[in-house]
């Protein structure tokens, strides 16, 4: 298996292998990595995976996309990532085996827990992993690497929690000074791992992506000092997601003679891009439901063709915060096989998006056929929230956070009768406590292990918005190991 850049050009961008690609984000042109081909199931691969384990099942699909770690090794990566006890906040204890259990609603209408994770959101689902394949692999290099982000609360926490205590590994992550949520703070600031930095800039989130930004655009400062990163685009994350859309599957139908349809509450475009791969490679989906809050860019883009990212200033703060994107970083890779995988097309397209500017596909082959790809789509506002949790309370007695009731709110709207359809729960809803509270006046229950968590003693440095300090700290630790 080897990986294309969406920008690439056959000649000036070689071919690179998925260790390659790893530890890195953009492709050097600045287009997204992607499998030359989608690796494809055959039906009798999917009688067999039906009767897999969750880390069975994942070895299974990383060996499609994975062939330069040998299969023992990926193996025993797999295994020590997907475990009962790393994925133990279910709710239900007899489930934890399973990782991902589908709860019902009701007969053909389901949540796909995704958030039985350490911080209690779907991102601990493919940053586990990573953590496991970055450790793997710099131990085999020799090599190590510092990890700098910028978080408002979910990717963050889910980084830290994959990377703490790993060898070759550190963190450092900035999140704005006294603006994130009690229990937020407590996840990320109460761990007292060596190789965990919190940085609490005194500013608002787009100052601490600023310093982020500043300090990797030092070409010196970063080559020097190892900075690399784990954002959404990055490959090995989406190729982790891609698993539990066959796990929902098996759950979720009796046979594989079926099809199912998957709601995702979307942001980066990365939880779904992965049902779409998934799609892809022959795994029956018959409807992918597309689900934005108020920052509605890729609901517009469904319904209309025109794809327009928005300024910063004029993105929403809501209360399902993990989906408020200007742009949806995930978004090149859907449309580079919507234009039929050629690059020269990504290149003109995103020359305007990266200039600021928009592009309208409505009067385009492209969007004719857009039809073939399962996509429908909807959006929630913070009413639709409140109303969604409320209902979802009442009628099932299942507490849901904002951002699964966004989708939840457009699956109802745009299931189809013909299939069952299950949402993906991105979140438990102890994260988003005060929203809860407005809708239902009671706080939602919390894993019996994170209870009291804000009272466990705190390690954070309190800094000004200012990327020198930023580095001074960075080197000073580094040299100081
Ligand atoms: C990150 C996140 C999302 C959005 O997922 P994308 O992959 O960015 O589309 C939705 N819900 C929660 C709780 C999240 O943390």
């Amino acid at each position: 298996m080897r990986y294309l850049s969406t920008r690439g050009d056959a000649t000036q961008s070689p071919k690179k292998t998925f260790t390659e690609i790893l530890l890195g984000g953009l492709a050097p042109d600045g287009g997204l990595y992607l499998p030359e081909a989608y690796p494809q199931v055959t039906r009798a691969e999917l009688d067999q995976w039906r009767g897999l384990s969750y880390a069975e099942l994942a070895f299974a699909v990383l060996s499609k996309f994975i062939d330069d770690i040998p299969p023992a090794d990926l193996k025993a990566i797999v295994d020590k990532t997907y475990t009962a006890e790393v994925y133990c906040n279910g709710r239900d204890a007899s489930k934890a085996g399973e990782i991902t259990p589908v709860r019902w609603l009701e007969p053909g209408f389901g949540l796909l827990e995704l958030s039985n994770g350490p911080t209690l959101a779907f991102k601990d689902m493919a940053m586990q992993l990573l953590g496991n394949l970055f450790e793997y692999v710099l131990d085999k290099k020799g090599e190590e690497i510092n990890i700098l982000g910028a978080t408002s609360g979910d990717t963050g926490s889910a980084a830290e929690y994959a990377m703490r205590g790993k060898h070759g590994i550190r963190v450092f992550m900035l999140s704005p000074h006294g603006r994130m949520s009690d229990f937020q703070r407590a996840q990320m600031y109460s761990l007292q791992d060596a190789n965990i930095f919190n940085i609490a800039v005194r500013g608002m989130f787009d100052d601490a992506q600023d310093i982020v930004k500043a300090v990797s655009n030092d070409h010196e400062f970063k080559a020097r000092y190892k900075i690399g990163a784990v954002n959404s685009i990055n490959w090995a994350r989406v190729a982790a997601q891609v698993i539990y859309y066959f796990r929902g599957y098996f759950a979720g139908t009796r046979s594989n003679d079926e099809k199912i349809a998957f709601a995702v509450p979307s942001g980066n475009f990365g939880n779904i891009c992965a049902g779409h791969i998934a799609r892809m490679m022959g795994l029956p989906i018959g409807r992918l439901i597309l689900a934005t809050n108020e920052n509605d860019v890729l609901d517009e883009f469904f319904r209309t063709g025109i794809y327009r990212p928005r300024g910063t200033a004029d993105t929403w703060t809501t209360t399902s915060p993990s989906m408020d994107i200007s742009k949806a970083s995930n978004f090149e890779r859907f449309v580079f096989d919507l234009v039929g995988r050629d690059p020269a097309v990504i290149r003109e397209l995103w020359s305007k998006v990266d200039a600021g500017g928009s592009f309208d596909l409505s009067r385009t082959p492209f969007f004719a056929d857009l039809p073939r790809f399962g996509f429908v789509s909807g959006k929630s506002t913070h009413a639709d929230r409140l109303a969604t949790i409320r209902r979802t309370y009442e009628k099932f007695g299942v507490m849901v956070d904002t951002h699964t009731a966004d989708g939840l709110k457009v699956a109802q709207e745009l299931r189809a009768q013909d299939m069952p359809t299950l949402v993906l729960e991105t979140a438990l809803p102890t994260k988003f406590e005060e929203t809860i509270v407005e809708a239902l006046g009671r706080k939602p229950e919390r894993p019996v292990a994170m209870e009291g968590i804000e009272w466990l003693p705190q390690r954070v440095e309190v800094m000004e918005i200012d990327a020198d300090a930023v580095k001074r700290f960075i080197v000073q630790q580094v040299e100081n190991r």
